[in-house]
This record gives C-alpha cells, sequence and structure tokens, in this order.
C-alpha cells in the first residue's frame, strides 16, 4: 500500500510516542518526516549557544528566521545540522527539553518555523509530526492523527530515551517536566495543543509501536481506498 502524494499528520503530548510512529510511517509509506520538533529544539539550541535571553524575543525571532537548518531522514530517525554542523545528540538533552518549549511559546518563532514547515509540505508525501500539525499548520491535511498516553506511561519512555543516550535521570523529575511541558504547549496563546478538527486519537498507553501504526494504515486505507 502506497498511496501517493498525502499529507499525514500527527499531533499529540511529548511522549505520546508520535516520532517512533511517524518515522516508521513515513519509512512504510515512501514519505518525508517532517519533525517539527526538531526545529523547535535547534532554534533553542542556537539561543543557548550565542547567549540570546529567552525573554528577547525579537532577537528569538530574528534567529528562527534565518537559522540554517536541514533535516536529512535516514533509518533510524533525523539527522539535524546547525550551520552545517551535527547537531542531532545536542538537541535531545533534558535542558533542549525545557528550553524547547519555552521558545515554542514566542509567536515571532511559531511564524518563522510554520513557514518553513508549509513550504516543506505543500507537495504532499509526508509525515509531518508535531504540536500543532493538523490544527494549524496544515489544517487541510489529509488525514490526521492525534496521539496520547497517560504521563506516567510517556514520563517513563522518556526516561528510557534518556537512559539509552547514557544520561542518568530521574523518574520524578522527568514526570514533573513532562507535566510543565504540557501545560506550556497547551496554555500558549498561538496554536496550542489541541485535538485538531477530524483527528483520529489514539491512546498509546497499552499499545506497541506495532499496532498504533496497524491501526494508522488501516485508517488511512479505509479513507483512501488503496
Ligand atoms: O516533539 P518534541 O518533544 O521534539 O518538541 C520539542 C518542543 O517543541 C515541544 O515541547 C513543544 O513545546 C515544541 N513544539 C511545538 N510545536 C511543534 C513541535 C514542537 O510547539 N509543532
Amino acid at each position: 500500500m502506497r498511496p501517493k502524494g498525502l499529507l499525514i499528520t500527527i499531533d499529540g503530548p511529548a511522549g505520546a510516542g508520535k516520532s517512533t510512529i511517524a518515522k516508521k510511517l513515513a519509512a512504510q509509506l515512501g514519505y518525508l518526516y517532517l519533525d517539527t520538533g526538531a526545529m523547535y529544539r535547534s532554534v533553542a539550541l542556537a539561543a543557548k549557544r550565542k547567549g540570546i535571553p529567552l525573554e528577547n524575543e525579537e532577537a528569538l525571532e530574528q534567529l528562527a528566521r534565518e537559522i540554517n537548518l536541514e533535516l536529512k531522514a535516514s533509518s533510524n530517525g533525523v539527522w539535524v545540522f546547525l550551520e552545517g554542523k551535527d547537531v542531532s545528540r545536542d538537541i535531545r538533552t533534558p535542558e533542549i527539553d525545557h528550553l524547547s518549549s519555552v521558545v515554542a511559546q514566542v509567536p515571532g518563532v511559531r511564524t518563522a518555523l510554520s513557514t518553513k514547515q508549509k513550504e516543506i509540505g505543500k507537495k504532499g508525501g509526508v509525515v509531518a509530526e508535531g504540536r500543532d500539525m493538523g490544527s494549524f499548520v496544515f489544517p487541510d491535511a489529509d488525514i490526521k492523527f492525534f496521539l496520547t498516553a497517560s504521563p506516567e506511561v510517556r514520563a517513563k519512555r522518556r526516561l528510557f530515551q534518556l537512559e539509552k543516550q547514557g544520561l542518568r535521570v530521574d523518574y520524578q523529575k522527568i514526570l514533573e517536566e513532562i507535566l510543565a511541558r504540557d501545560e506550556r504547549d497547551q496554555k500558549r496563546k498561538i496554536a496550542p495543543l489541541i485535538i485538531p478538527k477530524g483527528a483520529v486519537v489514539i491512546d498509546t498507553s497499552n499499545k506497541k509501536p506495532e499496532e498504533v501504526l496497524e491501526i494508522i494504515l488501516r485508517q488511512i486505507k479505509e479513507k483512501f481506498y488503496v
């Protein structure tokens, strides 16, 4: 099954399993995987490295507009290059988890990044993953999914990911940070995290990635008769 040129969105909170599923889905369909979280993370990392204070919204907006960012899909995810340098690991630390959700509240940063995202998504053949893909950036997407899971399950998943990277972290701290990120993402003024209109909602708490992928592929098949 390889439906051509669809624009598929996957939204949801941190740790709901979006990246794992979006990567697999894009690979299976031969589509581009658009990891928009990596874009917010890269702006946060660049701001930190340049010493831009998080209160300086104008400078953050300019940074997001001018950032030299390249996302290259690979079999096990996305390589991220900032100013030509590989930052794939540097953007996945707990500090950048936090900073990215702060810079994502800045309206000018969102406008700059969503303009880039629309440019990438307009030709279709894309699995776009984030917090506002189906609601704000691509409201006319062909099919929309919203993944969710309990905060405890999401914190455990994040803990596991960080441990795999060799980082030692405390479960309780991760849970608190996940809840704080949820709150920032849901309460921000522009493009808050919501269930997009018409999205298929999937609770992944007790599901393996393969099961979630199967549900998604079935939905695509039913909708597009392929
Ligand atoms: O998905 P990921 O955890 O990599 O995203 C990092 C942060 O970027 C999120 O916590 C969220 O605040 C922000 N984000 C966003 N809109 C998106 C994607 C990510 O606000 N479309």
